[in-house]
């Protein structure tokens, strides 16, 4: 990670922990590895986007309905839907470092330093020649660009290959043929690439009645195919239909250092749209631009945000996308789409014997639907609005320098909603404003302060990303009137006390926001 980069994400987790959002697990105890707790604020956001997703794919899709099944499940779920024998990632160890990482990583950030040395040379040739620079040309003529461009397009086939083949031998021949080293102690001293499965294991029962191994679920799709029957049954769906969950997922890492990006507990919020063959096609199109819309709808910039079209198809897919944030780390995943065919119902019908099928009135005739997944990182999203809303602005004023960090969350996800401050704490001032903040809390999240002057108040309040910051002063006593000042702007107007339920509601409505959706 180039050293801008990595400041900015050490500046989000310092942000995240500092301002209550998210704290290492077992902090006291030193923590435990890629785990992490959500605080006061964290918890808030994290419900807020739940809310955002859950309300755009159940309510604003007539036939679409959630679930929440259990964590464990049935241990042949794990051996039909592939997981017990293929959920593995290929891992390679540093003898002299003793650090453990995942082979195709080494190989995809290679190849992703490789890019940036292309860039590099772009970025050259454009100050050379400046208004005559002709960057197809370059790209096609300059020496440098094309031995980095011939080395890429090398591994790249080399990697694509040995993926699709799953050659574990060839993924090391790669790393030691270009000389991949350890990012952090650049040895090249590597055991050879082995898999590894990233399922937790547990046992019900006691040993002494013979336990049973099940599995901590390693993704929450599972739990919407096995009730896929009951779904359709008791809700009366008819194809094409879908069934969102929101729900917990485990998976051991072998590389967990980046923060939320990759937990060992975390959390997804995925649909599966069971869809009549032969039309997934049409059907993943349109997902793949409603999410694109929903990301888009927070308003953090189109450029934060790239398609990722898969090369290495799972067997089962016939088309899959990634939607792409950029990360303090650079563009990664945040989200897939996945059209996934008969391949999950079909199987669950071969390891259940029972029939997973829909009678199509309309074709007079039974089938497997095919079935479109959208799966998303919720932690992931809560990370990606952490950076993407983080700010800070020179806000110095009478040759007094100071910044101000502001985080920009779109207000209908901010935890709060608005801070009410008495000015002072005598007067009366505190029972006026604690009376505003009785006549608002059954509506929204709403903080109330006493304590420091109201610019430390304020800088709190952006810190958090709080939309209003609402003061009672003097003048509230005299009209009934008090100061609200906004986050982004800083402006400040006076406002009639009985003014700010509907004030709040308009800016921070999560109706409006769903609204934008809705086309
Ligand atoms: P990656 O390639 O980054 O490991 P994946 O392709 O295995 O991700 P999926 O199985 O498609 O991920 O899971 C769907 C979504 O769940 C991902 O897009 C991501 O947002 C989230 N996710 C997956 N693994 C983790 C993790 N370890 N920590 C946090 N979020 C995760």
């Amino acid at each position: 990670m180039a050293q801008q980069q990595e400041d900015k994400l050490k500046k989000i987790i310092a942000h995240a922990k500092e301002y209550g959002f998210i704290f290492p697990s077992s902090e006291i105890y030193d923590g435990l590895s890629a785990v992490y707790d959500y605080g006061q604020n964290g918890v808030e956001l994290k419900n807020n986007v739940k809310e955002y997703w859950w309300k755009s794919m159940v309510y604003l899709n007539e036939n679409i309905v959630g679930i929440d099944s259990a964590i464990f499940m049935h241990p042949r779920v794990w051996k039909a839907s592939g997981h017990v024998d293929a959920f593995n990632d290929p891992l390679i160890d540093n003898k002299d470092s003793k650090r453990r990482y995942r082979a195709d990583q080494l190989i995809e950030d290679y190849m992703a330093r490789i890019e940036e040395k292309i860039l590099k040379e772009v970025a050259k040739g454009r100050r050379k020649f400046g208004d005559d620079f002709d960057e197809e040309k370059f790209l096609n003529t300059n020496p440098n660009v094309l031995r980095h461009k011939k080395k890429l397009e090398e591994v790249h086939s080399r990697y694509v290959r040995a993926m699709n083949d799953n050659d574990l031998k060839e993924l090391y021949n790669i790393i030691i043929d270009y000389g991949i080293a350890d990012p952090e102690t650049g040895s090249k001293n590597w055991t050879e690439v082995r898999q590894f499965n990233l399922m937790f294991e547990t046992q019900f029962g006691s040993v002494a009645e013979g336990a049973n191994k099940v599995y901590l679920r390693p993704e929450t799709a599972q739990g919407i195919f096995v009730n896929f029957l009951n779904v359709m049954k008791t809700g009366r769906m008819r194809v094409p239909f879908g069934i969102a969950q929101i729900g917990k997922a485990f998976r051991n890492e072998i590389v967990a250092r980046q923060f939320v990006f990759r937990m060992r507990e975390f959390e997804q919020m995925e649909m599966q749209f069971f869809v009549r063959p032969g039309t997934e096609m049409e059907w993943f199109d349109y997902w793949k631009q409603f999410r694109l819309l929903w990301h888009k709808n927070m308003g953090f910039g189109e450029e934060l945000y790239r398609i990722h079209e898969h090369e290495k198809l799972a067997h089962y897919a016939n088309a899959a996308v990634d939607i792409e944030f950029r990360f303090p780390m650079g563009f990664k995943e945040l989200e897939g789409i996945h059209s996934r065919t008969d391949f999950d119902l079909s199987q669950h019908e071969k390891y259940s014997g029972k029939k997973l099928q829909y009678f199509d009135p309309e074709l007079d005739k039974s089938y497997v639907p095919y079935v479109v997944e959208t799966s998303i990182g919720l932690d992931r999203t809560v990370l990606a609005i952490l950076s993407a809303s983080y700010r800070e602005e020179d806000v110095s004023d009478k040759g007094q320098t100071e910044t101000r960090v502001v985080l920009s969350i779109p207000p209908a996800l901010a935890p709060v909603k608005a801070a009410i401050f008495p000015l002072v704490r005598r007067d009366n001032l505190p029972d006026v404003a604690r009376k505003i903040h009785k006549m608002l809390h059954t509506r929204f999240n709403v903080a109330y302060e006493e304590k420091d002057s109201i610019g430390k108040r304020y800088r709190r309040q952006d810190a958090i990303g709080t939309p209003y910051s609402i003061t009672v002063d003097y003048q509230t006593l005299e009209d009934n009137t008090v100061t609200v000042r906004d986050r982004d702007t800083m402006e400040q107007q006076r406002v009639p006390i009985d003014r700010l339920p509907q004030m709040i509601e308009e800016r921070v409505s999560m109706a409006k926001f769903l609204e934008q959706l809705d086309v």
